[in-house]
């Protein structure tokens, strides 16, 4: 049968690496293999120095498992590449294959893969971009941060407590380390003010997340019907107040930007109630254009090729973890698929993150930085 050969005898003692070895007796082990099961006639030996017995081993199975190694890393391939769950996974071995492993073997699987992650270091870009998705762990809801950098190369994915600055800055800060980061993209989180201030990053907000702020605004106050103002008022008003937003994000020079600014500093006169969020962006307006004086540095966190949305409906789809350390499991290998997965769309179709960021990766294969080796 294909790439599998006959158990090959210890040359020494595992335990004191003695290298006389008594032939002790032989037995029939059984291994699953993606063929179906495979027999081998394996060989056990006694240690003439400590007594201890150690057997042959077969090529591509260790030690007493019942699931070859080719299972356990086709099951996890396949639940990363679906996306799916644990259920979809079996379901999908089944149906190629005619059997498939049980679900806990599929879970012990996962558990062994990412027991030793050697995940590869591209060279940074220096500018990390931070997003938050949610997990359940036992029930709960917990926040994930999320740090790539330009290359969409993903550097940590990680659960926090909370979203506060100490929480952040925990993950953040050894990742700022060794990639020297100098710059942080961020969403309108109030927390990430703080974390680039105690960490010495120049900040960029989103002007994305700037401009759904302002819609969802505009909607709640000019949604709805008020006094003196028709339908065709308010449609204009609120694509009025919309514009300038949008034209003070594509302002070029600081002329241009403080007109804009002062444009939007005057709407609470004619529109009291958006008094509070106008006194909130005037006390912010400047991190939004930190991109002119950082090269490379992005006006928004989405990613370009909107991947990273993806974790949440597989997050979602594996209806949560049992504890902390499985999720972090899950969000390591996770991190690691997602830097070897070539992109579907975009300019950079057919190259994965690792490639972006000009690191050799061909021939390479992902599972061969997880536990799930030899
Ligand atoms: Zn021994």
């Amino acid at each position: 049968m294909r790439g599998w050969s006959r158990p090959k005898s210890p040359s020494a003692c595992p335990f004191c690496d003695c290298r006389w070895l008594w032939r002790n007796r032989r037995y029939r082990r059984t291994v699953q293999t993606l063929e179906g099961p495979r027999s081998f006639w394996v060989r056990q030996w006694k240690c003439a120095e400590c007594g201890r017995t150690c057997a042959d081993r077969i090529p591509g199975a260790e030690k007493g498992a019942r699931y070859a190694l080719e299972v356990k890393r086709k099951a996890v391939r396949t639940l990363f590449d679906s996306e799916q769950d644990v259920a979809h996974t079996i379901r999908e071995m089944r149906r190629n294959r005619g059997w498939s492993p049980s679900a806990s073997t599929v879970r012990r699987a996962l558990g062994q893969a990412a027991s030793e992650i050697r995940a590869p270091k591209p060279p940074s870009s220096g500018i990390l971009l931070s997003d938050e998705k949610y997990v359940r762990i036992a029930g709960r809801k917990r926040p994930v941060l999320i740090l790539r950098d330009t290359h969409q190369v993903v550097r940590a994915a990680e659960v926090i407590p909370n979203r506060s600055p100490e929480a952040i800055e925990e993950v953040m800060e050894p990742v700022q380390r060794w990639t020297q980061a100098h710059t942080l993209v961020t969403d309108d989180m109030k927390s990430y003010r703080v974390v680039a201030r105690d960490l010495r990053l120049r900040h960029q907000m989103c002007q994305f997340h700037l401009l759904r702020a302002v819609n969802r605004r505009l909607h709640r106050y000019l949604g709805r019907k008020r006094w003196g103002m028709s339908r065709e008022d308010r449609e204009r008003e609120k694509q009025k107040i919309r514009d300038m937003f949008r034209s003070f994000c594509r302002a070029r020079g600081r002329r241009q930007q403080a007109a804009w600014v002062r444009a939007i500093a005057r709407l609470p006169r004619r529109h009291p109630p958006l008094a509070r969020f106008v006194a909130h962006f005037l006390r912010t307006w400047p991190v939004y254009h930190t991109f002119r004086r950082v090269r490379g540095c992005p006006k928004t966190n989405n990613g370009s090729e909107g991947g990273i949305a993806r974790l949440e409906k597989h997050l979602a789809r594996l209806r949560g973890f049992r504890s902390q350390e499985r999720a972090n499991g899950f969000l390591l290998l996770w991190a690691l698929h997602w830097n070897y997965r070539p992109m579907e769309t975009g300019p950079h179709r057919g190259k994965c993150p690792l490639e972006l960021a000009r690191l050799d990766v061909k021939g390479q294969d992902w599972m061969d930085c997880t536990g799930l080796t030899e």
